[in-house]
């Protein structure tokens, strides 16, 4: 049959383009990755053709011997990767991970203690735009003085209002969670703890950051992000009873034919995953994000909570006069991607906010080590500091081709 560029020349062209975007431009956004060319290869095979609702051994269509087969080796790698006794790889997103765990774990209108979006948190924990804020009573904690996550104020909310839920779990925040802590809260009110740990998956499979399986009830994650699988979503657990409710709640609560051919990505990026090279990879994206805050800090600009256990850093953006909005703008033209975000006590709207979110997982996928993030966190400075001058600004987005050419993400 045809090929892509025949059938239809507009789509190839756009891919193409944002192909060439890719290996030109450095990628900061903390939640991106580039998966390896066999799980795009998986994706993109035969497998988008089935219909599989169920799971397997148990489903409403014939023919399924092979996804069987695929989606046993996503769920028996995935469980091993995190200790887990149940998992379920069939979540479209992260996003409908989560769903699936409010809508076993909670009736609507019950109550849940979530992080809040402006300091930290996800859309799906709780904000009034998402379906989390509108079905459930959504509370949140956040941070203090220090500008991590603040226990006790998670302890007083928790003991004052008895939510059914506590999630632990943030999209920008670069300190480790004390899961621990969390467990004994929700213990100590008679609430489920969820742990969304889709941003520190990779850290917590390669033993970087501590694991939540210990004290959560149930775990939710995305694939797509420092785990750098297919874009998609899972979820974990030890307890027999709520593995069967999830289960159901993903199918046929709220997704019909999972997506085989993402399944077996996932299931490739797990095989990866096992490996040791994975837990290399991981120590140098931690090394890497704390050369890239000590870069920037050594400048005088500064970060949220003064630095970084993770893969991320937050920088704030008044320290270089600027909004996040702007900043975002600046790096883009010089071919370097993140993206605005709010930080504590932000005076600005979420559409311009005063800060940046900056991730180390894609460029360290690329091959980066501590001296080319060094040199890439001081082309960051130089971008920053002098907006106007165009002679810098050529200079630096010179620079940014020129390291991606020397570190090819797909050779
Ligand atoms: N949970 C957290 C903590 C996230 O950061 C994200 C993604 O940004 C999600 C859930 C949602 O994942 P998805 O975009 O796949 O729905």
């Amino acid at each position: 049959s045809k090929r892509l560029i025949e059938v239809d020349p507009e789509v190839a062209q756009f891919i193409g383009k944002e192909q060439n975007r890719q290996e030109m431009g450095l990628e900061l956004i903390a939640s991106e990755n580039y998966c390896s060319q066999a799980v795009m290869e998986a994706q993109g095979s035969c497998l988008t053709n089935k219909y599989a609702e169920g799971y397997p051994g148990k489903r409403y269509y014939n023919g399924c011997e092979f996804v069987d087969g695929i989606e046993t080796l996503a769920i028996e790698r995935l469980k091993k990767i995190f200790n887990a006794k149940h998992a379920n790889v069939q979540p479209h997103s992260g996003s409908q991970a989560n769903m699936a765990v409010y809508m076993a774990c909670l009736n609507p209108g019950e109550a849940f203690l979530g992080m809040d979006l402006a300091q930290g948190g996800h859309l799906t924990h709780g904000s009034p735009v998402n379906f989390s804020g509108k079905l459930f009573k959504a509370m949140h904690y956040g941070l203090n003085a220090q500008e991590t996550i603040d226990y006790n104020q998670l302890e007083d909310i928790a003991k004052r209002e008895r939510p059914r839920m506590i999630i632990a779990g943030a999209s920008a925040y670069p300190r480790i969670i004390d899961f621990e802590k969390f467990g004994a809260i929700a213990k100590s009110v008679g609430a489920v703890l969820m742990v969304d740990m889709a941003h520190i998956a990779g850290l917590v499979a390669a033993g970087l950051h501590p694991s939540p399986m210990d004290y959560a009830d149930v775990v939710t994650s995305t694939t797509h992000k420092t785990l750098r699988g297919p874009r998609g979503g899972l979820i974990l657990t030890n307890n027999d009873d709520l593995a069967k409710k999830f289960n159901s709640l993903i199918f046929p609560g709220i997704q019909g034919g999972p997506l085989e051919h993402v399944i077996a990505g996932k299931a490739v990026a797990f095989k990866e995953a096992l490996d040791p090279s994975f837990k290399t990879y991981q120590e140098q994206v931690v090394k890497n994000s704390k050369v890239l805050a000590k870069t920037l800090m050594d400048h005088g600009i500064e970060l949220v909570s003064g630095g970084t256990d993770n893969h991320l850093v937050l920088l704030k953006t008044d320290s270089v006069n600027m909004s996040g909005k702007e900043a975002g703008e600046i790096l883009e033209r010089v071919d370097i991607t993140c993206n605005k975000n709010m930080v504590p006590n932000d005076k600005r709207s979420p559409f311009v906010t005063s800060g940046i979110r900056l991730g180390t997982p894609a460029v360290t996928t690329r091959g980066f080590k501590e001296a080319e993030t060094k040199f890439m966190a001081e082309l960051i400075v130089k971008a920053l500091k002098n907006p106007t001058d165009e002679k810098i600004q050529k200079e630096v987005k010179l620079s940014v081709h020129d390291l991606c050419t020397k570190f090819p993400v797909y050779k």
